[in-house]
């Protein structure tokens, strides 16, 4: 089956709440271990989206966006599993080391191929041609630097930190108010790719440095469940355990 074909029959996105006012999203239509998650935040004048997973969203209906408000995007990298929907976006910022890649979403820029060439990620087992995986370009329309702050009024401020190592364009989103810490694939409860082209472990190991030095209570990551600062430090020192044997 091809891609688009498979995206009308499967596409739809699951929404469960993650922190108050933060909903975490992710696509039934994937197996689970292939699932990104993404996330939505409304504020009184617009909705903000940070990711936008494979591209099974059909629509902005199925993100939950209402009608007429305007919706940011925030790009956290260029992986194929994070971009998918943000094209669905009319604002979208992400880091300018990857800026060129959001332009077309060539697969094999994004890192989908190779990946997806042996990869069964369809819940259902359907199996989908690699060679029809084409995602929705997303250009964006402004670059994010570190230190950035993103004020979308009193209820939700954002600051950028230039994550670099599972990719050159990986960010951090820390939202200080609400103590949460959006670390994409920079630190998950899952493989945390060092070696993957456009990576840099040595890179990863400065950003992960700078990540044992954020405070907060709870890491909102790219894949896998919610981590406590705990299990993020814990995360960590077992990346360094492995890459060290
Ligand atoms: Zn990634
Ligand atoms: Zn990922």
């Amino acid at each position: 089956m091809d891609w688009d074909a498979f995206k009308a029959l499967r596409g739809g996105v699951l929404a469960e709440p993650a922190a108050p006012g933060v909903v975490r999203l992710s696509e039934s239509g994937l197996r689970p271990a292939c699932r990104s998650f993404f996330y939505r935040i409304d504020t009184p004048d617009c909705a903000v989206l940070i990711d936008g997973g494979w591209g099974l969203a059909r629509g902005r209906a199925d993100l939950g966006l209402s009608p007429g408000k305007p919706v940011v995007a925030i790009a956290t990298h260029s992986h194929s599993d994070h971009v998918g929907a943000l094209h669905l976006a009319e604002t979208r910022l992400g880091h300018a080391a990857e800026a060129t890649v959001y332009d077309r979403l060539d697969p094999n820029e994004t890192q989908a191929r190779p990946w997806i060439d042996d990869l069964d990620f369809a819940a259902d087992g359907t199996a989908v041609a690699p060679e029809t995986y084409q995602q929705i370009p997303c250009r964006l329309t402004g670059t994010l630097a570190d230190g950035a702050r993103l004020d979308f009024g009193p209820a939700l401020r954002l600051t950028v930190l230039h994550l670099p190592g599972h990719s050159p364009g990986s960010i951090g989103l820390l939202d200080e108010a609400r103590g949460l810490f959006y670390t994409a694939d920079t630190v998950h409860d899952g493989e945390i790719y060092d070696a993957i082209p456009g990576a840099d472990r040595i890179a990863l190991r400065l950003s992960h440095d700078r990540v044992l030095e954020v405070e907060f209570a709870q890491a909102l990551p790219g894949h896998g469940a919610l981590m406590s600062r705990s299990a993020v430090v814990e995360r960590i020192e077992r990346h360094r355990r492995e890459r060290d044997r």
